[in-house]
Parts: C-alpha cells; structure tokens; sequence
C-alpha cells in the first residue's frame, strides 16, 4: 500500500482512537459507581495501548463494545508500524480500499468474513 494511503488511514484510526478514548471516560465519569471514577483516573494516568487491559473488570455492555472497538483500532495502527496493514488476517489478500474506506480498523476481505 502506497505511504500516503496507509498515512490517510493512519489519521483516520487516530482520531476514532481519540474518539473513542473520549467517550469512554465520559462514560465512567458519568457513572456514580465509585469503581469506575477510580478506573477513569487509571486509564488517564496511564498509555492508551494499556486500556483494554485495564478495563478488563468492566461489565457494562457500553463500555464493552467500546473496549472491543479499541483493541480494534490498536490492532491496525500496530499493523501500520510494522508495515502489514490493508491485509485480510487470513488469507493475506490485499483489502479493498472501499472496505477499509468503510472501517479502517477492518482485519478481513469479504470473502473471508463471510465463511
Ligand atoms: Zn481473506
């Protein structure tokens, strides 16, 4: 994949992780229970590739899906780094650009998703 594509995808991941970051410390923010005031502190204290762990004791379906969406997200941006995005995970074809137009943090081609 060409650099400036993979750097147009790169800064479309970055701000949905921004996003995302945002929505999940305004959700436990908003929640009154006393664990997950303490958690918000946590995840701001600490780096962004650390928070699905941390939030591993999180039971909210809410903050569930956003924690999936999260690993998502991490997972393509490390796939940038070391040059191995845009690849369906198991058949390595080359994904198509409306596919990752559709989701950046997409990790499949049609085909595969569908089997
Ligand atoms: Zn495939």
């Amino acid at each position: 994949m060409p650099l400036h594509t993979t750097q147009y995808y790169q800064q479309k991941l970055e701000l949905e992780l921004a996003q995302i970051q945002q929505k999940i410390i305004s959700c436990l923010q908003q929640s009154h229970d006393s664990d997950y005031l303490l958690l918000a502190k946590k995840l701001q204290a600490d780096s962004v590739m650390k928070w699905p762990e941390l939030m591993s004791g999180v039971f909210s379906e809410q903050l569930k899906d956003y924690r999936h969406r999260l690993e998502q997200l991490e997972a393509s941006l490390s796939q940038i780094q070391i040059g191995l995005y845009g690849y369906c995970a198991d058949c390595e074809a080359e994904l198509s650009a409306e596919l990752l137009e559709l989701d950046p943090a997409q990790q499949r081609c049609n085909r595969c998703r569908k089997s």
